[in-house]
């Protein structure tokens, strides 16, 4: 009996001990995809290895004894979508399901001027506390304004004052910011000069940063906005990317081709400007962004934003915190309600607001050939500009793109949300299928990979996406996150 009792230990002990040994890892083999490699180039039916985190093999591959394999037949694998504006960190959950499940494995936040207080604490908790997917980070100038202004802002920075924000950006640029991003339509940055903007791009520059901006106007100042960020890139000899590019103004649209050519001259000037870009007629912001003179009261001002930079039907009140009831309603409703003229509302709900924080708007001020025309740009990228809920590019911008007829090849769409997205972020290793690159990647059906998010419905997950892998991890499988984190930190 004791004989009997110390021979089941003994092989209770053998199999912990062989449970313990360490079991090589396996390789990941997608068989028989057809390939679009991001660079623009044509696709190809073939295989890829991935070792760890990197892809080691493309081709016509052997399957080894050492591989798992995943079968790709019939579907598309292209490297996975970086999105270079993104407010997908809002997210408090790690799977950051919103932009992984539309194929994002990359978010680049920091964004509009907005970035966190420290970088170098927030890199640091990603470290011990990974996302499942990469981002990266811009300090942004209204933290730093913020920080050193408090709210004595309503004015040009002094000497000192500028002095102080540019430690802050150098010490963020220490820790692996990308470079400097301004949102110059909101507080406190609205009331910076060029001079300062262009003091504290040249920080960032001297980090090796790049400038990325939320222009002072996308409606009434657009063409004096291009011309300050064409300063910006003139004088700091930085790259400049604009956020977010649309026409957002009724005696705009359909002008977007000649606004390239503007874009197009400077470039051949030698100033390295591009940009990135959302497919939809809608924006998100606040409703202060329609009042460029910021003369919140005026009815003259509110009724020319009422009608030449969007319409009472087309303004969705998203978030509005003095009176909850209104939101999902749009602006015609909420004055249909109240008995009154949009005007009258517009002003009064602004009012109202500003005793009560926290308002959103969604509001349409774009034409839909405007946005194709932007989109077919050679240097543009895609972005969300998205987050966890309000507007629906926060879960579908991409295979909206993806499906959208701007008379690109798909090969061409793939590359703005790929290869062409990294260069506009002076990122290398990611966004191209390539041997020695992370393998960031996306199996998705060619037909079925679409998006479902609606305004009424602005958090449905698209379909047809198959696989999301994020540094040779899958992320995201059969319509749900893996709940695996092997998101990284992208640093400058
Ligand atoms: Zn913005």
């Amino acid at each position: 009996m004791r004989k009997f009792h110390y021979i089941i230990s003994l092989s209770i002990l053998l199999v912990l001990l062989n449970q313990c040994k360490p079991t090589e890892e396996k390789n990941l083999l997608i068989q028989n995809a057809t390939i679009i490699d991001g660079t623009g180039a044509d696709r190809f039916v073939g295989s890829l290895r991935i070792k760890g985190s990197l892809i080691i093999d493309i081709g016509d591959l052997t399957v080894f004894d050492t591989d798992s394999i995943i079968d790709g037949t019939g579907m598309i694998l292209s490297p996975g979508f970086i999105d270079t504006h993104s407010h997908h960190d809002g997210d408090t959950l790690r799977t950051v399901e919103a932009a992984i499940s539309q194929g994002i494995t990359t978010i680049i936040v920091g964004q509009d001027g907005f970035s966190r207080p420290s970088l170098s604490n927030y890199f640091d908790s990603l470290k011990t506390s990974p996302l499942s997917l990469n981002i990266a980070s811009y300090v942004g100038h209204n933290t730093v304004r913020q920080k050193v202004m408090g709210n004595d802002f309503k004015r040009e920075a002094t000497i000192d004052e500028i002095e102080a924000m540019k430690k802050l950006i150098a010490r963020d640029m220490q820790s692996g910011a990308l470079g400097l991003s301004t949102g110059l339509e909101y507080d406190p940055g609205i009331y910076s000069n060029t001079q300062e903007v262009i003091e504290m791009a040249k920080v960032a520059s001297q980090y090796g940063g790049r400038y990325i901006s939320h222009m002072r106007s996308e409606d009434m100042y657009l063409e004096q906005s291009i011309d300050e960020i064409l300063r910006v890139g003139k004088e700091t000899n930085m790259p400049v990317q604009i956020s977010h590019f649309k026409l957002a103004r009724k005696g705009l649209w359909g002008k977007a081709a000649k606004i390239l050519t503007i874009l197009d001259s400077a470039r051949s000037d030698g100033i390295d400007v591009t940009a990135d870009i959302y497919p939809y007629q809608y924006w998100q912001s606040t409703m202060t962004v329609l009042f460029p003179k910021r003369d919140f009261d005026n009815r003259e001002s509110a009724a020319f934003a009422l009608s030449e930079l969007t319409t009472p039907e087309g303004v969705i009140v998203n978030k509005f915190n003095a009176n909850p009831i209104y939101e999902g309603l749009t602006l015609k409703e909420i004055a249909d309600l109240r008995k009154e003229d949009a005007v009258t509302t517009f002003i009064t709900l602004i009012k109202m607001s500003q005793e009560t924080p926290g308002e959103s708007i969604i509001a349409k001020s774009m034409d839909l050939e405007d946005i194709k025309t932007l989109s077919r740009w050679p240097h543009i990228n895609l972005c969300s500009d998205g987050a966890p809920s309000g507007h629906p590019r926060g879960w579908g911008a991409f295979p909206r793109y993806l499906n959208m007829d701007t008379g690109e090849s798909l090969e061409t769409k793939i590359h703005k949300m790929t290869t062409q997205a990294a260069e506009n972020m002076g990122i290398d290793s990611i966004g191209i299928i390539k041997e020695g690159y992370y393998a960031d990647l996306l199996l998705f059906g060619i037909e079925s990979f679409k998006d479902k998010a609606t305004f009424k419905e602005s958090t449905l997950k698209a379909e047809g996406l198959h696989k999301v892998i994020v540094s040779g991890k899958v992320v995201f499988q059969n319509k749900a996150p893996t709940m695996i984190y092997s998101g990284r930190v992208l640093k400058n």
